[in-house]
């Protein structure tokens, strides 16, 4: 057996999901193993629920699952529609891609119409086709908040507008996984009826927690779907205490939600939406000039649509992303995102998501520059002063 040599100082940990997990998050689930229906666990899992949805800014339902967001888009899918159902999911990433391939298998007629990944879909032509379903075949608009795979993110209000502008009753659903207490994001304002959101992004948690936030409307939509569900089934669900959950409880990640929320609120979720806009278009501010001499550029071509939680990092022709991943982490410690599905070895991705500060970024994006030297890509130096200069400023 061969060791490997110790990597001193603390892994850099930029993967856009799952995230760093804060100290406090990690000593708050070190919990013995306690009765999920005791009282003493149900004020923890209610402060959790709570928090949740003052985060999400919903007053409504919220399912819980075990599992990770996969497991959200599956059980959002089964509780809400009927085999056959027609459902419009523009495609415009690896996620967006990967949401509507499970409806598909789900059995319902999802549209997908292709958009150009490198800024997503344009609202008024979801206006267009939701005008043209005069019988209202479409049952529900699905929506990618923020493309973890390509760092755009959208313009919810927009496509609410664009929804309403068509006078369409059709369900609103947004996955909200990479942008949840990242991005703003308010669900009752925004007239979304289901949002789907995992612990291991913006929340600060071990992956394995996954929900659905429900409306009004998308709880009546659930009564009448009838695809085959058991362990995610939301009726089964609101007959139990927790209103949440088929089977076990999973005790320690409450406790961790509890603390999670406490953090984000001791924070201000406003503020950690500004932080985390901050961080990001310092990184932005590097990758600018990272861009010179034909170099490194921004995946995304809309600088409005760049997401303050993930930058995805297009390699220069004949260029392997791969390689500077590799050099980032094999040599100084920092584990950046690598290219999904098609856009592997083209694009890495720098997660600036969950709990993160200045020298976190910086010194993210001195490596990153460090290896894009190393490796022979071009660009241009100076990025990580660019981002001093930023953050002097701002
Ligand atoms: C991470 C992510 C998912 C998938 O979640 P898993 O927890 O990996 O199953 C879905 N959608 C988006 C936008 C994501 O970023």
């Amino acid at each position: 057996m061969t060791s490997k040599p110790r990597k001193p100082g603390r892994l850099f940990f930029a993967n856009p999901g799952p995230t760093n997990i804060p100290d406090s998050i990690l000593r708050a689930m070190d919990v013995p193993t306690v009765d999920f229906m005791s009282e003493d666990f149900i004020d923890i899992y209610d402060q959790g629920v709570a928090g949740l949805k003052r985060l999400l800014f919903t007053t409504g339902e919220v399912f819980i699952y075990t599992s990770s967001g996969h497991g959200a888009w599956e059980a959002t899918i089964q509780n809400l529609f009927s085999p056959g159902d027609t459902i419009l999911m523009p495609e415009c990433g690896y996620f967006s891609r990967t949401w509507g391939a499970m409806a598909k298998r789900f059995g319902l007629n999802t549209e997908m119409p292709e958009t150009d990944w490198r800024r997503g879909p344009d609202p008024a032509t979801i206006t267009e086709r939701l005008l043209a379903d005069k019988s209202h075949q479409i049952k529900a608009v699905c929506i990618v908040h923020n493309e973890t795979s390509t760092g755009v993110a959208l313009d919810l209000p927009a496509i609410r507008a664009a929804i309403d502008a068509a006078k369409h009753p059709a369900l609103f659903l947004v996955d909200t996984i990479s942008s949840f207490a990242s991005l703003e994001f308010r669900m009752e304002d925004w007239g979304i009826d289901a949002v789907v959101g995992g612990s291991q992004k913006g929340l600060m948690l071990p992956a394995g927690l996954a929900f659905t936030a429900v409306s009004e409307k998308a709880l009546e939509a659930h009564k009448s779907a009838t695809l085959t569900r058991f362990y995610f089934d939301w009726t089964k669900m609101m007959a139990r205490r927790h209103r949440s959950f088929v089977g076990t409880v999973p005790v320690p990640p409450f406790y961790g939600l509890v603390e999670s929320v406490r953090l984000l609120e001791s924070e201000g979720i406003e503020n950690v939406w500004r932080r985390h806009h901050r961080l990001a278009e310092a990184t932005r501010r590097a990758v600018s000039i990272w861009s010179g001499n034909q170099g490194v550029a921004f995946f995304c071509s809309d600088p409005k649509r760049r997401s303050d939680s993930v930058t995805a990092v297009k390699m220069p022709e004949g260029h392997d992303a791969e390689a500077v991943r590799k050099i980032a982490y094999d040599r100084f410690n920092v584990s950046l995102g690598g290219g999904l599905d098609p856009l592997g070895g083209q694009v890495f991705r720098i997660g600036h998501m969950g709990d993160l500060n200045e020298p976190m970024i910086l010194g993210t994006l001195s490596i990153v520059e460090l290896s894009l030297r190393l490796a022979g890509v071009p660009h241009a130096n100076g990025g990580v002063n660019a981002a001093i200069d930023y953050l002097a400023a701002a």
